[in-house]
């Protein structure tokens, strides 16, 4: 071990000794992440008991802690890293990403103002501008990063809030008519926690019922606008879905808009998922009239490589934004001011991390048609399974796949007590997740347990997905075989 000094950071020569070895760990991590079990076997307390109760007094060697890294975290980690994670929304992290992490941290900059961090806040808004154009989002639109979609969306239904006037930034919400925000009964609750947070409250909050495939019904929203409307209250926002989260379904986003239009309500589009794939042509068909949208929220972290986190929201109002947010304390008044964005502006964060640099690495890595093609591939991949599921006598689909994630269940020949079928699904969810091969998550669809398998990991290919599909239909026989 190389001995510290009580003063001063890691001496550079032991930085680079350790860092070496370090990327040697993740090389070997990421080649071999297929090995591991993709749900770790631990219960509960498992990982604190093995941890020491105190901070150590005296240094450690970076050894140390390595072997700790292999002993106590490794064993207890679910590996979002496997091909064959096909659960939540997966999301990877991939080799350029990972770079742009190392090189964000080296540098850690804090990046509230421009002056703070000149590079970082204009290399936000040109990789912001150049995935805009990816995505085809019209040129009015500004965007900026925050750490998740849920504080993307937070945000969002804030400029909504300051759009509405009032005053609300100044007088609070005293006073104020009751505003109404509404979204699909198939929304991220990530939408009813940015209400709640912003004092509108549930009951702010309206669900609006969704059809056979699990899509906003526009004239349900319509109606119910004009009943708010007549009872005084006061509709400032309607959150339309592309790629909810149980099932992928789309919410009609043109129609939706015709209606926030003539209404003059903001329309905030939730895209977190989904919103990567308006980069291809075909899947052009699930965007139209977002152009129409006030704001717009795509996380990269989720399906485009970029490690966790890094979620964009991009708006066309992004003055309303900041009049949301924006007080200037007089240490922070700098020359510059009327030239440039200060990021810290726009939301109520100050300090801010140099995400963008993870995002540029990616971008000019792959390019924009290593992205396509990845996409691609998933989507077709997803399409397989989905088609696999059809054919099969004794298991069906339970919506539709718009892109690569599968809703879907077993269903015995011959069973037709909902409950039954339900609590076998259920069996068997867990049993595949039991073997270890493979990690799917459920979703509750009409009162049907629903299992859905995503395909959106940067390491997942054919092959996995055939095993995963072997494992399910293997678990299926044996919960039949017991009777
Ligand atoms: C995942 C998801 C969210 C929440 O994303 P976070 O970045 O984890 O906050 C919101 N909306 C949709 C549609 C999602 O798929």
């Amino acid at each position: 071990m190389i001995k510290s000094k009580n003063y001063g950071d890691m001496p550079a020569e032991e930085f680079k000794k350790y860092g070496y070895e370090l990327i040697d760990w993740v090389t070997n991590y990421l080649e071999n992440v297929a090995s591991f079990p993709v749900l770790p076997n631990v219960k509960p307390g498992d990982v604190k008991n093995k941890l020491p109760n105190h901070a150590p007094q005296s240094g450690e060697s970076i050894n140390k802690i390595i072997e700790d890294l292999n002993k106590i975290i490794l064993p207890a980690t679910t590996h979002w890293q496997h091909p064959n994670f096909m659960a939540y929304f997966n999301s990877t992290a991939s080799g350029p990403g990972i770079f742009g992490e190392l090189i964000s941290a080296a540098l850690n900059v804090n990046s509230m103002l421009w002056k703070s961090a000149p590079a970082s806040t204009e290399l936000e808004e040109t990789v912001l501008n150049w995935f805009r154009e990816i995505i085809n989002l019209p040129k009015e639109f500004w965007g900026i990063i925050y750490d998740t979609a849920s504080v993307s969306s937070m945000h969002a239904i804030a400029a909504a809030r300051e759009n509405a006037g009032f005053d609300i930034r100044k007088k609070g919400m005293s006073g104020v008519p009751k505003l109404r925000l509404y979204s699909s009964e198939q929304a991220h609750n990530s939408i009813d926690k940015g209400a709640l947070t912003l004092g509108i409250g549930l009951d702010g909050i309206r669900k609006i019922p969704v059809d056979s495939e699990f899509r906003m019904i526009p004239s349900e929203l319509e109606k119910v606008i004009k009943e708010d409307r007549a009872n005084g209250i006061v509709p400032f926002c309607v959150v339309a879905t592309i790629g909810t989260t149980s099932t992928t379904s789309v919410d009609p986003v043109e129609e939706i808009a015709k209606i926030c239009t003539r209404e003059k309500i903001w329309l905030h589009i939730d895209a977190a998922h989904a919103g990567v794939t308006a980069m291809l042509p075909e899947m052009k068909k699930h965007f139209k009239g977002v152009e129409h949208a006030d704001s717009f929220v795509v996380n990269p972290h989720k399906w485009l490589f970029v490690p966790i986190d890094l979620s964009i929201l991009y708006t066309r109002k992004p003055e309303v934004l900041k009049r949301a947010f924006s007080l200037t304390a007089e240490y922070l008044k700098t020359a510059e001011d009327s030239a440039v964005n200060n990021h810290m502006d726009y939301g109520i964060q100050l300090g801010r991390r140099f995400r963008s640099l993870k995002f540029w690495f990616v971008l000019r890595y792959f390019g924009v048609e290593g992205l396509q093609s990845r996409l691609r591939e998933h989507i077709r991949l997803g399409q397989l399974f989905a088609k696999w599921i059809e054919e099969h006598p004794q298991f069906e689909r339970v919506a539709p796949t718009p892109f690569s994630t599968v809703c879907f269940r077993a269903k015995p020949t011959g069973r037709n007590d909902e409950a039954k079928i339900n609590a076998l699904n259920e069996k068997l969810l867990n049993d595949v997740n039991a073997t270890g091969k493979v990690f799917i998550t459920h979703t509750k669809l009409n009162g049907i347990f629903t299992i859905r398998l995503v395909i959106s990991g940067l390491r997942t290919e054919e092959k996995h997905v055939i095993l995963a599909w072997n494992v399910i239909q293997d678990t299926f026989q044996k919960i039949l075989n017991e009777g």
